[in-house]
């Protein structure tokens, strides 16, 4: 196949503040070259696609993914879904999350044990539109802790793998690296989607259950995630190198000093919008303010913002997306989380576009993923527009006109882009 050169574009490379004009040409999967300025590629035998004036930009990497949660608004209700309209449920997903401009996922938890694995492996095989994937395990906790759905009378398979020893904790990463995850997810904090049960600021796990998950998945080559609200949680992801630390609502000054001297080895994803959506969006579905204050989640909402701030200015890579996915906080919304980041922490929007890119894709962990460079994969965004200057463009589909996954088109931009009047006015 022919390399295929964009110009007429603007270039938002993932870590600059702003937009440059420039040229991408693209080899295979990956980035060849970037021409910057008025410097030309040359065009001999290659494609050439006209940008018009448009954006072009990394593709965005979720490091919080729920791809096969199903749009519920209980853990309960999850459990009682079928496995199988769960996976067509999950199968619907990639593709919207892809169209919303997602190239990555990492996953933060499955719907039930092996549906991330065979929804990866299936988008792997190019048989199903959805975004390059690290499938996890189901979130693995205690009898009573958070994803422990089950009721008495019947045990459910549900998001929740439920242990109470280390060396039970020891099997099931044992049987979910067998089966082929990348990433071991563990709830050692409770939340307040639990209540009245396990809060956030309880460790429902012991610290031989944690270890116990922690060095088998290490040994094993696997990756790890916590849901982490709490400080003694925080404290033992740093302690047992948990690279994705989900929520970190509750930490000390002293544990944030800790985070920022192991700097690197850990990204911290709050997953804001789904606090802001339960107080500010959640009456519909019965979760009015006063329900969010009742259960904890306003008290989540405002420590979040207290800490991420003191996350941000710290150095510390806080990520944007996560949770979204449940009803009142759908898929294709997680661009939202861009401009919370402004609003409520305290990033420039470039910052929040450079988290939501290069930072995500260092995250993601592959050779190279997340700025326009050579070398880099080949997963670009091209918008209608400057994102730096209105982050809301990524919530609008039809303003994401190019989508490029791996070097292959998603979405090709519009025949004649390059030649309509709109981008004569946009160049
Ligand atoms: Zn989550």
């Amino acid at each position: 196949m022919a390399n295929t050169v964009f110009r007429n574009v603007r270039i938002f490379d993932g870590l600059n503040d702003s937009l440059y004009p420039g040229e991408v040409e693209v080899q295979g999967n990956r980035i060849l070259s970037v021409a910057k300025g008025g410097e030309e590629l040359s065009i001999e035998g290659k494609t050439v696609v006209d940008g018009g004036g448009a954006t072009l930009m990394p593709g965005l990497v979720n490091t919080h993914g729920h791809l096969t949660y199903p749009a519920v608004t209980t853990l309960e209700e999850m459990g009682r879904m079928p496995v199988e309209e769960n996976l067509m449920e999950s199968v619907y997903n990639a593709k919207l999350v892809l169209d919303f401009g997602f190239t990555a996922v990492v996953s933060g938890a499955s719907g039930k044990p092996r549906l991330d694995i065979v929804l990866r492996n299936e988008i792997n095989r190019g048989r199903i539109p959805g975004p390059r994937m690290l499938a996890a395990s189901p979130e693995m906790t205690v009898s009573g802790g958070l994803a422990d759905a089950n009721v008495w009378e019947r045990e459910v398979p549900a998001n929740g793998l439920v242990a109470d020893t280390p060396d039970e904790f020891r099997k099931l990463v044992r049987l979910m690296m067998r089966e082929g995850v990348n990433i071991i997810k563990f709830n050692n904090s409770g939340d307040s989607f639990c209540y009245p049960r396990v809060g956030s600021v309880i460790n429902p796990m012991t610290p031989e259950e944690v270890r116990a998950i922690c060095e088998t998945t290490n040994n094993l080559g696997g990756r790890l995630a916590a849901h982490a609200h709490a400080d003694s949680s925080v404290l033992q992801c740093i302690e047992y190198g948990v690279e994705f630390i989900y929520h970190a609502t509750f930490v000390t000054d002293r544990t944030i000093e800790a985070l920022e001297k192991a700097k690197g080895k850990h990204y911290v994803t709050p997953a804001f919008g789904l606090r802001y959506n339960m107080h500010f969006e959640g009456a519909p579905w019965g979760i009015t303010q006063e329900v969010s204050e009742k259960i904890g989640n306003k008290r989540e909402f405002d420590a979040t913002i207290v800490n991420m701030i003191k996350m941000r200015e710290a150095g510390i890579k806080v990520l944007p997306f996560g949770d979204y996915g449940f009803k009142m906080i759908p898929l294709g919304t997680d661009s939202r989380d861009l401009q919370h980041f402004v609003n409520y922490f305290g990033f420039a929007p470039w910052e929040a576009l450079r988290a939501a890119t290069a930072y995500g894709g260092e995250a993601y962990g592959v050779d190279k993923l997340g700025q326009v460079k050579a070398g880099y994969l080949a997963d670009l965004l091209m918008i209608d527009g400057d994102p730096v200057r209105d982050l809301s463009l990524l919530l609008d589909r039809d303003r994401i006109v190019m989508i490029m996954k791996d070097g292959a088109y998603h979405k090709p931009l519009p025949e004649n882009w390059g030649e309509s009047a709109e981008a004569a006015a946009r160049a």
